[in-house]
């Protein structure tokens, strides 16, 4: 049976283990690191934690526009999160607050259970766009966020040819990024994320620009590929089938301002193949996160 609820306050969080995941472009990465304080003893403290954030954004001749609203989330290692919504909801805002890029008006924000802490170059950001540097090969590219860390160009190349057969990209490693295609570039995007081993991980709407067939290969691909036990993943999506099937849990947010509508625990059995979809469970959860969205209006 499906199991949502009306969310109002964090959700309880669920398993956890410590270890690291990673980062992406060059303005995003500082040093620092997540301890990943977690264990299979204390499973309950989430990873990330927003509480009751809101964010609006003032322009000079425009009035501010309200991007979301007391919005609250917990992730725990494990776990791996969708958040559904329209265009303009305030989505990228979410994670870019996450990601310390920019800070809420209200509300707290932590990563670690620590909320002064400084939370830019901590987490694994794959943005919207996939920032490769042109200049750049695809082995050069996957190195970045581990030099920014510090890590000698040896050491990294090293790293990342380990990981390039996994990522579906070892033949690929000298070819510069105007050659690729766009799946390609989303993997070369997706390594060089995942390199520097940070806990948790944030990818906004990491497919959007790749066609059907594409995209339900890297969906299939990225389930396979990403040790979810290792990590606290948040994807943002506007695609309800993606979201059901990646995600443990899926979060439809309200058009602007965001606000979260509705939670919806995925307890479909992993792996989910590509049939999952004709699955009379998936219909009825494609079935509620299409009713939620109902009504949602588009930016
Ligand atoms: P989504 O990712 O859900 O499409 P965003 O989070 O990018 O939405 O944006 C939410 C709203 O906030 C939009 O109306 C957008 O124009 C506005 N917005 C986002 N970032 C800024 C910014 N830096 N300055 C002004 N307005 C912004
Ligand atoms: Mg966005």
């Amino acid at each position: 049976m499906s199991q949502t609820s009306e969310v109002s306050s964090p959700s309880p969080s669920r398993h956890a283990s410590p270890n690291p995941g990673s980062d992406v472009a060059a303005d995003l990465l500082r040093e620092g690191s997540i301890t990943g304080r977690q264990s299979s003893e204390n499973g309950d403290i989430p990873i990330v934690s927003v509480s009751n954030a809101s964010k609006s954004f003032a322009s000079a001749d425009m009035p501010p526009v309200q991007a979301m609203i007391d919005v609250s989330l917990d992730v725990s290692l494990g776990e791996f999160v969708v958040i559904v919504g329209p265009s303009g909801c305030g989505k990228s805002t979410l994670l870019n607050i996450i990601a310390g890029l920019i800070e809420p008006d209200t509300g707290n924000v932590s990563l670690d259970s620590d909320i002064e802490a400084e939370r830019i170059g901590r987490v694994a950001y794959m943005h919207q766009i996939d920032l490769l540097l042109p200049w750049r090969n695809v082995l050069e590219n996957a190195v970045l966020g581990l030099e920014i860390a510090g890590v000698s160009r040896r050491e990294a190349e090293s790293k990342a040819t380990d990981l390039a057969s996994k990522f579906g990209i070892d033949d690929f490693l000298n070819a510069y990024p105007a050659t690729l295609s766009g799946g390609m570039r989303q993997r070369v995007a997706l390594l060089r994320a995942v390199l520097p081993e940070r806990s948790v991980l944030l990818l906004d709407e990491p497919f959007k620009a790749l066609d059907a067939i594409t995209r339900a290969e890297l969906q299939r691909w990225l389930s396979d590929v990403l040790d979810r036990s290792n990590r606290a993943t948040i994807m943002v999506t506007h695609d309800v089938e993606e979201a059901l099937m990646l995600g443990d849990r899926v979060l439809v947010m309200s058009s602007r301002p965001g606000q979260i509508l509705l939670e919806l625990e995925v307890d479909l059995p992993r792996p989910r193949p590509n049939d999952v979809v004709r699955d009379q469970k998936f219909v009825e959860f494609k079935w509620q996160l299409l009713s939620a969205l109902d009504g949602v209006t588009v930016a």
